[in-house]
């Protein structure tokens, strides 16, 4: 009978809890607000942080780095190639046959490994180690149809998507670690070399060819099939953007004049800092915990690793404060990250009248027995607040992108050029909401010049990108036949 008393009690909540509850609600949202003139702010400010990044190293939170990539692929690209793909959650090994204008992409390998989480966390030579290990078993169980021209080294595009001040196109020291990773004795050292005496010490002879950001990749990809792409950007575990800049625009190049008069710029978004990001502090404390306290600010608000962490705060307070789930707060939501992205991207979709989806959640992933319509309505509500909150500050993004290269205006006399932004990443492929959401919000930001600009999908930059990018930076491309 006394557990039964208890249950009844549970569900019955009283409404002067309920009520804090909704405080608690309100408040949030509240702080969470990002009305329109507040996304111009946020893109006015991120405008000029853009424009100090590109005057002088070091000049803004933007780091605008140099990619020296200068050319992006043109459909040329022949030959077979590798990549190598270090994100956030997966390592992908990937084998591409490039036929050219004619054939394009003829064929296309990979395998996926998700990265044991020792890994992220461990020393830098266990990592790589890992990541050579990798590509050596691709490469060696691969068909015999895959052939070489004989006496030639095998070529890989390696993509590593995390800040690298880069001094060529095959070489560039780890400025820091983010998403998941920390690994203290990478941070400063040549990733290429790293991977190239990984590679060594098991006797594997291929070399890097070019060394790009997922965001390169996804241009290079993105460019490759569609004339009109000019960014590209990752809304994934992490986010960033990058976009082909004049070189004239670019002070800090100094007499490093790109024959092409441009340059592909990784512009590190994630690290985004301005007064008129609308932090709560949900967004502190989970700052102040992670791994890399005071950086990526933007990236915590927006990207795929962090969503979900952010609902797990506010109800864990709601728990906590106002007794949301009863008397005790269940165990599980004090655990950081429990909530994944992909779980609350399915409880934010629950169509079904009684939020089923919602109940089996809070049952599997935080033993919530039992849950009123009611609570699980606003599980539904956060959701919703924290999403729409990071989509529309992502359209803020591309909306500054778009106005720093003039690509905003409604008429000009002639037939206005379309603009096509390439992304890719979970968050944007799967979570249907926030999609929708950024689209309309860019929509909203952009007005009439709307109608010029498009957002679209395009997948796996990070692997082909990577392969054509290998391909235009052969050591073979003089051998080429006209
Ligand atoms: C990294 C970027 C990367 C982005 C998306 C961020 O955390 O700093 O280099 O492009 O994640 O993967
Ligand atoms: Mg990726």
């Amino acid at each position: 009978a006394a557990v039964g008393v208890l249950v009844v009690r549970n569900k019955m909540m009283s409404s002067g809890k309920w009520s804090k509850v909704m405080d608690l609600l309100n408040e949030f949202e509240e702080k969470c607000g990002t009305p329109t003139s507040q996304l111009s702010q946020v893109a006015e400010a991120m405008r000029v942080e853009m424009d100090a990044g590109l005057a002088a190293e070091g000049g803004s939170k933007l780091k605008m780095l140099i990619t020296y990539v200068d050319n992006l692929p043109t459909g040329d690209e022949k030959g077979l190639f590798y990549a190598l793909d270090l994100g956030g959650t997966n390592f992908r090994v990937l084998r591409a046959l490039l036929g050219g204008k004619e054939k394009g992409i003829v064929k296309r390998e990979s395998e996926e490994l998700s990265i044991p989480p020792h890994l992220m966390v461990g020393n830098s030579r266990a990592l790589f180690d890992f990541m050579a290990s990798a590509l050596a078993k691709f490469i060696a169980t691969e068909g015999e149809d895959i052939e070489l021209p004989p006496g030639r080294q095998r070529e890989l595009g390696f993509t590593f998507s995390f800040p690298i001040r880069q001094i060529s196109i095959a070489s560039g020291t780890l400025i820091k670690w983010s998403k998941g990773f920390s690994i203290e004795d990478t941070v400063g050292e040549d990733v290429v070399t790293k991977l190239t005496n990984a590679m060594g010490r098991i006797g594997l002879d291929v070399r890097v060819s070019a060394l790009i950001n997922d965001t390169v990749g996804t241009l290079a990809k993105g460019r490759y099939s569609n004339p009109d792409v000019i960014a590209a950007v990752i809304l994934g575990t992490g986010t960033n953007a990058a976009y082909v800049e004049r070189a004239s625009a670019i002070p800090k190049l100094q007499d490093l004049l790109p024959k092409s008069g441009e340059m592909v710029i990784n512009m590190e978004w994630g690290n985004f800092l301005s007064s008129h990001l609308p932090l709560t502090e949900y967004d502190q404390s989970l700052d102040a915990d992670s791994l890399n306290p005071g950086e990526q600010i933007y990236e915590k608000l927006i990207s795929g690793m962090y969503l979900g962490e952010i609902v797990r705060r506010v109800l864990y307070r709601m728990a906590k404060e106002a007794a949301l789930f009863g008397d005790i707060v269940p165990p599980k939501l004090k655990i950081p990250f429990i909530i994944r992205s992909q779980d609350m991207s399915a409880m934010h979709h629950d169509m079904s009248s009684d939020l089923e989806v919602v109940d089996k959640r809070l049952k599997n992933i935080l033993e919530i027995t039992e849950s009123s319509l009611k609570i699980r309505r606003l599980v539904v509500k956060v959701c919703d607040i924290v999403a729409t909150r990071g989509a529309r500050l992502a359209a803020s993004g591309i909306f500054a992108i778009v106005k720093k290269l003039g690509r905003d205006a409604v008429e000009d006399g002639e037939k206005l050029q379309k603009s096509v932004i390439a992304v890719d990443g979970a968050l944007f492929e799967h979570y249907t909401k926030f999609r929708n959401c950024l689209e309309s919000t860019l929509q909203e930001l952009l007005g009439e010049a709307y109608k010029n600009i498009s957002v679209e999908l395009s997948n796996d930059g990070s692997g082909i990108g990577a392969a054509l990018l290998a391909a235009s930076h052969s050591q073979y491309l003089d051998l080429e036949e006209p």
